[in-house]
């Protein structure tokens, strides 16, 4: 089992020409509402893939909540602990503009009620399981709990440490695998580039992500694939599928989703981040974020 504790939210997405300026109003397209947030979006991409997942999370009582909730069950998804909280669901506002630097505003609302409380309610789900998967778009002090005590159970923690944010040794010390794209790997790393442009940057950056406590490491580099390390192996390189990139919104989340089925199918590391690259190569060539996410036979 697989249990993926995190953030659901709704995203508002719209196009603009140009993005506003302080006191300034502009026109958009037809608002696009579609099921997104790092947490829901990893579970979905488990479930679709066939694993046996469970959600813990937080949606509002308002109609976003219901959207969110259906997606995850659409998706084969146990929501036995998504609670749903009076106010708001979360949201991300995404602005997309032709020059590509897409704005986003994330409004957290019902993902700063994912409590530790809520996690210990949520033990039966977890406490058995192989794998659970944590990102940053929760309160980091429930990411720490979770993380610690799930290692301490004898769970192995993929933790995605996205969007950046400091983390404590004690939690980094808890990642099997840390999994964090070149920005991530960055703050991480003091604001030090990643220098990712050449692969033997990539690998001194995952082997450097390494020294920070984690039993092991993945870089994604997008079209160029990801980097794994782990301690007491060489770091090795898994290129990305050549397609054409339709939407990589989403992309990340869907590579790690598919990574928590494979490791907790047993697999090892290499083949898990060689079938999450397939997975998410899927991902980008198609629109949307749950939207684009394959199940296991159109990935063959
Ligand atoms: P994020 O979306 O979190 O920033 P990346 O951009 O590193 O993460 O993408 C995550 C994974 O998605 C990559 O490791 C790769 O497997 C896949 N991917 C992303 N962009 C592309 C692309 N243009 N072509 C093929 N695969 C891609």
């Amino acid at each position: 089992r697989i249990v993926v504790i995190g953030s659901a939210n709704a995203d508002l997405v719209l196009d603009i020409d140009h993005r506003p300026a302080a006191g300034e109003t502009v026109l958009g397209s037809d608002l696009v509402v579609t099921p997104g947030g790092k947490g829901a979006n990893q579970a979905v991409a488990a479930g679709r893939l066939g694993g046996d997942v469970a959600f813990v999370g937080c949606v509002g009582d308002d109609g976003y909540g219901e959207l969110l909730r259906r997606s995850l069950t659409d998706a084969g998804v146990d929501v036995t602990h998504l609670r749903t909280v009076p106010g708001a669901s979360g949201n991300a506002i995404i602005l997309l503009t032709p020059d590509g630097e897409n704005s986003i505003i994330v409004s957290p609302s019902a993902n700063r009620r994912v409590t530790e409380e809520l996690v210990e309610e949520s033990r039966a789900a977890w406490a058995g399981a192989a794998v659970m998967v944590l990102q940053l778009e929760i309160p980091l002090a429930t990411v720490a709990h979770a993380a610690t005590t799930a290692h301490a159970a004898g769970v192995r923690v993929i933790l995605n440490a996205a969007p950046a944010a400091a983390l404590p040794p004690e939690v980094l010390a808890a990642a099997d695998p840390l999994v964090v794209n070149e920005s991530e790997a960055a703050f991480l790393l003091g604001g030090v580039p990643a220098a990712a442009a050449e692969p033997g940057g990539a690998a001194a950056t995952a082997v450097a992500l390494l020294d920070l406590g984690p039993r092991s490491v993945v870089l994604t580099l997008g079209a160029d694939g990801a980097v794994l390390a782990a301690r007491g192996a060489e770091p090795g390189h898994v290129p990305a599928r050549k397609v054409t990139a339709v939407d990589t919104t989403g992309a990340g989340d869907a590579f790690v989703g598919a990574l928590a089925v494979e490791l907790a199918d047993g697999r090892d590391l290499r083949t898990a981040v060689e079938r999450a690259t397939d997975v998410a190569a899927v991902a980008v060539g198609r629109r949307g974020a749950q939207a684009s996410y394959p199940a296991r036979e159109e990935v063959r």
